[in-house]
């Protein structure tokens, strides 16, 4: 699929008494992770799934052991198994979860990093979106944010510096956040370069966020004292299964949650949003993006996803 580049991702289809569950595989470079490494694990996993599809954790726990580097691909299949359970129930996942769709909070349209020209453009399509993602940790960080705000003085803008930033220039570029008054900054520093986060934390900049530094449930604790909130990404920790354990640990731990995702179709997004009533913040816009989103049913604009009482994920392929 493309949008300005091509971005290709696997779609797994499990089907089981004539009915068909599909999931998603958005494999993460940061993670060492490639197209051909999902597909080759999940060409593996075929023969691997037996015959109940409600045998979520024997199988899900099998292959996080077998493949332990492989999230997108275990994502794939977990997604494809609830879309199935939900169906053979006839219910859609946030219901079978005991949810309620009316606490869905909007997602935000991510603005990635371009000539402020561009960026300018790109704030200005995104008018109905209420809230913007704004991608810095760059030498322009000033002028990325001097544009975005100009063109949307009211808006709530929060940002992730996807690691640009280091001990050395966090706690400067932080306040520089705070003057533009960001709601929020995701993954300031590298992982494992924490030492300046509880300061910028005292010192009132942030709240800070983790995405890279919190990846699976193993994760979540040891981002207490250092951020206020995780980031949860189903391809990032294998599925909606772990990122409901994700969801539980954070909670305990009083830690924010956000919902987001990669570039990804109707497919995978879907599944993430199914836990959508149960986080602070939704960044679950990567169908937006895309110019052949194979699946429908989802909507997203103006910030609003939609779940619906259509079984399992509640897409629907375009034929
Ligand atoms: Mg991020």
């Amino acid at each position: 699929m493309s949008d300005s580049t091509d971005k290709t991702v696997l779609l797994a289809r499990i089907e089981h008494d004539g009915l068909v569950g599909w999931g998603e595989a958005a494999p993460i470079s940061f993670y060492h992770q490639s197209f051909d490494s999902a597909e080759a694990t999940l060409s593996k996993i075929g023969d691997m799934l037996g015959n109940d599809p409600f045998a979520l954790d024997a199988i899900l726990d099998n292959l996080l052991k077998r493949f332990p580097g492989e999230s997108a691909a275990i994502c794939a299949i977990d997604g494809a198994l609830h879309d199935l359970i939900g169906k053979i129930l006839k219910v859609p996942l946030w219901k079978m979860f005991g949810l309620d769709r009316s606490r869905m909070p909007l997602t935000s349209m991510t603005i990635g990093i371009d000539k402020p020209e561009v960026m300018a453009a790109k704030v200005r399509e995104a008018a109905a979106f209420p809230i913007l993602k704004v991608k810095v940790g760059t030498p322009d960080d000033e002028i990325i944010l001097n544009t975005v705000r100009r063109e949307a003085p009211n808006k709530t803008i929060r940002v992730d510096a996807n690691c640009g930033w280091s001990s050395e220039n966090a706690f400067e570029r932080c306040k520089l956040m705070a003057d533009y008054k960001v709601e929020f900054i995701e993954q300031p520093t590298r992982p494992g370069d924490n030492d300046v986060l509880p300061r910028l934390r005292e010192a009132g900049l942030g709240p800070l966020y983790a995405d890279e530094s919190c990846v699976t449930v193993k994760d979540v604790l040891f981002c207490v004292g250092f951020f206020d909130g995780i980031n949860i990404k189903l391809s990032k920790c294998g599925g909606i299964r772990q990122a409901m354990k994700m969801i539980h640990v954070a909670r305990a731990a009083g830690l924010k949650i956000m919902l987001g995702c990669m570039t990804e179709t109707s497919v995978g997004i879907a599944a993430a949003a199914q836990l959508g009533p149960m986080v602070d913040h939704l960044d679950l816009d990567g169908h937006l993006l895309l110019a052949n989103d194979p699946f429908t049913g989802l909507g997203g604009e103006g910030g609003r996803l939609t779940l619906t009482d259509a079984p399992g994920l509640g897409i629907r392929e375009l034929t």
